[in-house]
C-alpha cells in the first residue's frame, strides 16, 4: 500500500506495529556529465514500487524524500544541499507520524551516502521509541552482489541504473571520461573524498568541482560501460536481495 493512497480511516485500520514503513530517499545534485540530477531519489523510488508490488498488505511505502545533505557538490549547477539538520528534522517528523500511527519498522531505501549521518541519527530514535529501522545503500549492496557492479559516483553504475529507469532522460552524447585533479602524484584521488597513499586510504574532503571537475568517478568503469541491460540486471537483484531481507523483517518482533 501507497501512503499517500490511503484515508485515516484506512491509516488506523491497516497500519500497526506489524507494517515495515519503507522509505525511499535522495539527492538531487550532479551526477556526472551524463546523469539526471535526480538519479538519488528516482532509483530508491522505483525499488519500492517493486516492493509494494511483492508486499501489499505488509508494507506501506512513504513518498519520497527526494533532498538531501550534499554540501560538497553545491559548485554544481542544479544542486541542493538541504544541510544535515533539516534533513534530520524532516526524517524526525516522518519517523514520529508513523510511530504515532502505530507503525515500528522502517526500511530507509537509500539513494545517496551524504544521507547516512542523518540516516544513523533518525534510526536510533526510532529505536529509542519503541522501534527499529533499516537503511539499505543500494549502490553499495549492488557491489556486494557482483563485484563487477561496484560504483562511484555519477558513473557508469549509476547511469545504467537511469537508463533502465528512465532512458529519455540520459544523454550519452555529453559523455566524457572522468577528469581527475590529484593532490599530488603521491595523493591520488581514488574517490571523491577518498586518496590512496602508501597503501592505504586517507579522507581529504574539498568541493568535488576542485578535484573531478566532470563530477562522475569512481568503480572499475566510466559512464561509456553503462547500459540499460547493466541496469536490469541490477535492479532485477537488488529487488529480490531487498524482498528477502523484508521477509526476514517481518518475522522479527520490536514492539516493545
Ligand atoms: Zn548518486
Amino acid at each position: 500500500m501507497y501512503l499517500a493512497g490511503l484515508s485515516w480511516k484506512k491509516a488506523e485500520r491497516l497500519l500497526s506495529d506489524g507494517t515495515i514503513a519503507v522509505m525511499p530517499l535522495g539527492s538531487v545534485e550532479e551526477h556526472g556529465p551524463i546523469g539526471p540530477l535526480g538519479t538519488d531519489y528516482l532509483i530508491p523510488e522505483e525499488f519500492a514500487r517493486r516492493i509494494e508490488a511483492s508486499f501489499p498488505n505488509d508494507v506501506v511505502v512513504l513518498p519520497a524524500m527526494p533532498y538531501g545533505y550534499a554540501p560538497t557538490l553545491t559548485s554544481f549547477p542544479g544542486t541542493i544541499d538541504i544541510g544535515i539538520e533539516t534533513l534530520t528534522a524532516v526524517l524526525n517528523g516522518i519517523a514520529t507520524g508513523m510511530l504515532r500511527s502505530g507503525v515500528r519498522k522502517f526500511l530507509f531505501l537509500n539513494g545517496h551516502g551524504g544521507n547516512n549521518v542523518a540516516l544513523d541519527r533518525v534510526a536510533l530514535e526510532i529505536y529509542r521509541a519503541g522501534g527499529q529501522a533499516a537503511t539499505i545503500d543500494w549502490w553499495i549492496l549492488a557491489g556486494q552482489l557482483n563485484r563487477e557492479w561496484i560504483g562511484g559516483h555519477g558513473a557508469g553504475q549509476e547511469a545504467a541504473m537511469m537508463m533502465a529507469l528512465r532512458p529519455e532522460w540520459v544523454d550519452r552524447s555529453d559523455l566524457c571520461d572522468a577528469e581527475v585533479n590529484h593532490f599530488s602524484d603521491a595523493l591520488r584521488n581514488t574517490h571523491l573524498h577518498q586518496i590512496s597513499f602508501g597503501g592505504g586510504f586517507v579522507r581529504m574532503i574539498r568541493d568535488v568541482r576542485d578535484s573531478v571537475p566532470t563530477g562522475g568517478f569512481g568503480g572499475p568503469d566510466e559512464s561509456s560501460a553503462a547500459t540499460p541491460e547493466w541496469g536490469d540486471r541490477m535492479f532485477d537483484a537488488v529487488t529480490e536481495y531487498i524482498e528477502a531481507f523484508i521477509r526476514e523483517f517481518l518475522k522479527l518482533d520490536v514492539g516493545r
